[in-house]
């Protein structure tokens, strides 16, 4: 893996799943990360194991990613702790598994607050400091529902959708700043997201669609995300890594 050494990465919804698993992988790539999440406990423990394991200086902020001011300086703390990102990674999201007639406009606006909205202002809070760096990696996870119909995802699937917009408009805006902006979308993850599913009478049917024969782990995830934030993937920028054990290629 390439060596990190001497960034600062920041992981918002990372004191489990994916953003976890990214965390620790870019700190064992050399990073030192800043870690986002609502619940402050969790999120310090996750920011402590993996300076335990890696000897590297890693931070925690609670924070609701949904409210802007928040995000807003809970990313300025981090940076002022352990320097300036050149790394961000917009993982925090929510779904609503209602049906789409029962979505509340109230939860709408929830959906998208956290899953785009606060993809925006995190990328657009960290823009100054990136450009200071001359240059940086944003790295958006958007979901299979950006790419395929998925029942009783509505917001969500709009969400991810809008993120994927995001992420090429961002690409090219401020490819001058030589800031890249690319998206992972997970396919079937074992998280506590996914629970619901996996522990669910819809279980056996979906793994058996899913060609590599298992859920992914947040690990498996977590590759692309390096991938993305390190200068392996100096010329890449607008795209998006789907790690889907093959789901969504299987016509
Ligand atoms: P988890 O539920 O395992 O972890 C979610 C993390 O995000 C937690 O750290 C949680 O902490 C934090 N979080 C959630 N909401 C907020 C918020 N409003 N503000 C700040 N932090 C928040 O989920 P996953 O790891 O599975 O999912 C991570 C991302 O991957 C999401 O964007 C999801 O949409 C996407 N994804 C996941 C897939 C999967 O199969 N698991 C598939 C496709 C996409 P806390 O609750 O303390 O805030």
């Amino acid at each position: 893996m390439s060596s990190l050494a001497g960034t600062t990465a920041i992981v918002t919804g990372a004191s489990r799943g994916i953003g976890a698993a990214a965390a620790a992988a870019l700190a064992a790539a050399g990073a030192r990360v800043g870690i986002i999440a609502r619940d402050e406990a969790a999120a310090t423990g996750t920011a402590s194991a993996i300076g335990e394991a890696t000897g590297l200086p890693t931070a925690a902020r609670a924070a609701d990613v949904a409210e802007p001011e928040s995000l807003r300086v809970a990313i300025t703390e981090l940076a002022g702790q352990l320097g300036a990102p050149s790394i961000l990674v917009n993982n925090a999201g929510a779904i609503d598994r209602s049906p789409a007639e029962e979505l509340t406009e109230e939860s709408w606006r929830r959906i998208l607050d956290t899953n785009l909205g606060a993809a925006a202002t995190a990328a657009t809070t960290v823009l100054p400091l990136m450009r200071e760096l001359g240059g940086g990696s944003i790295v958006n996870i958007t979901s299979l529902s950006a790419h395929l119909g998925v029942r009783q995802a509505a917001s969500y699937g709009a969400s991810k959708t809008a993120l994927l917009g995001l992420t090429r408009a961002l690409a090219l805006e401020w490819a001058p700043h030589r800031i890249r902006v690319n998206a992972v979308t997970p396919g079937y993850i074992d998280t506590t997201f996914t629970r619901p599913l996996v522990d669910g009478e819809r279980a056996g049917p979906l793994l058996e669609r899913i060609p590599l024969g298992r859920w992914g782990r947040p690990e498996d995830v977590a590759g692309a995300i390096v991938y993305l934030a390190s200068p392996t993937s100096a010329y890449v920028t607008g795209q998006t890594i789907v790690v889907d054990g093959g789901f969504s290629v299987d016509g």
